[in-house]
């Protein structure tokens, strides 16, 4: 029987991390478990950075991008001698079950914290989409809201100069990111880690479509972590009869207000953790899986393959 719950987001912030920490202390608070809200990650379970939470306590927060918790990294987490102060500084607040809410690095320290009997439930916390055991993370959407927003604009600017705009956007080494942006804005080329980058194809295709086609702009997305996007857009320049410009999107991807498709998924996960931890299950984590919620051990979630987007890439060539 679960008696006091705590709650910490850790990695990278995301919007909807605070629909999230509201969902589980207000569900938590209505099945009378008292809730704690840890700041600072990691590091705030290790330094007792602790704060008792009541119902007000997360008031006015749903519609605010990044956490009231704050977010850090700790690598020396990954130290046992460093759990077990943390699991000593939990069980002296009486604190017997967790909710962390970040990425795959953030679940394997609730899953150290589990083996040493603190259940804890994970929730998937990041704009990259890049965290295994869901189809989407809480925050990919609002990304890529922000995303279309810009790109769209970038669009109406690069049609009145004849250029080649190359967008990168974020996303950690998945795609999903560039290949919904890319759909949605109506781009002519995407680049990611699943299409692989071949700058030779990029600027025979970008001839084509100034020479053959005629068009008198061209939007590229391409995800962050594949080239050097200024020396792409040099390149093209030089090489086609486009303009070629760089834009980095950059932080602005992590902040804003949830959209209500995060602060929805955020809701229904955090609800989930906390039914989870109720029913005395640890070591699990929360996601969405066609269109369910379900919870899935740590363990198995982290070995499953990410979900397959070759349909939307498919589907891209077939707008293009
Ligand atoms: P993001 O996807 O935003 O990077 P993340 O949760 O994957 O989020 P990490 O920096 O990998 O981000 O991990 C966050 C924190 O989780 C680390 O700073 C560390 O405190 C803890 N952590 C990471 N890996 C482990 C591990 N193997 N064992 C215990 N704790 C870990």
């Amino acid at each position: 029987m679960v008696k006091k719950l705590g709650v910490l987001t850790s990695g990278g912030d995301a919007p909807g991390m605070n629909a999230a920490i509201r969902a589980i202390t207000r569900v938590a608070l209505a099945n009378g478990i008292e809730v704690v809200g840890i700041r600072d990650g990691y590091r705030g379970l290790v330094e007792k950075k602790f704060e008792n939470f009541t119902k007000s306590s997360v008031s006015e927060i749903i519609s605010r991008g990044g956490t009231k918790l704050g977010s850090a990294r700790l690598s020396e987490f990954k130290d046992e001698e460093v759990q077990n102060l943390a699991v000593k500084n939990l069980k002296e607040e009486n604190i017997d079950a967790l909710v962390v809410i970040g990425g795959d690095g953030s679940y394997r320290g609730a899953l150290a914290l589990t083996s040493k009997g603190i259940n804890c439930v994970g929730l998937p916390g990041t704009i990259d989409n890049d965290i295994p055991g869901t189809d989407f993370t809480i925050g990919f959407n609002t990304a890529l809201e922000t995303c279309v927003e810009n790109v769209d604009k970038l669009r109406d600017t690069s049609s009145s100069h004849h250029r080649c705009s190359v967008v990168e956007v974020m996303g950690n080494r998945c795609g999903d990111l560039a290949v919904y942006t890319a759909i949605n804005c109506g781009a002519e080329i995407v680049v990611s880690p699943e299409t692989g980058y071949d700058e030779l194809d990029i600027l025979e295709r970008l001839r084509y479509l100034g020479n053959a086609v005629k068009k008198n702009h061209a939007i590229v997305i391409i995800s962050e972590k594949i080239t050097d996007v200024d020396a792409l857009a040099k390149k093209i320049s030089q090489h086609t009869n486009f303009s070629g410009r760089a834009t980095v999107l950059g932080h602005i991807q992590r902040g804003g207000s949830p959209s209500p498709y995060d602060r929805l998924l955020a809701s229904r996960m955090g609800e989930h953790a906390v039914d989870l931890l109720m029913a005395g299950k640890g070591g699990q984590c929360v996601g969405i899986l066609d269109n369910q919620i379900v919870g899935l051990p740590i363990e198995e979630a982290l070995q499953r393959p990410k979900p397959s987007r070759k349909h939307l890439y498919r589907l891209f060539d077939r707008l293009v």
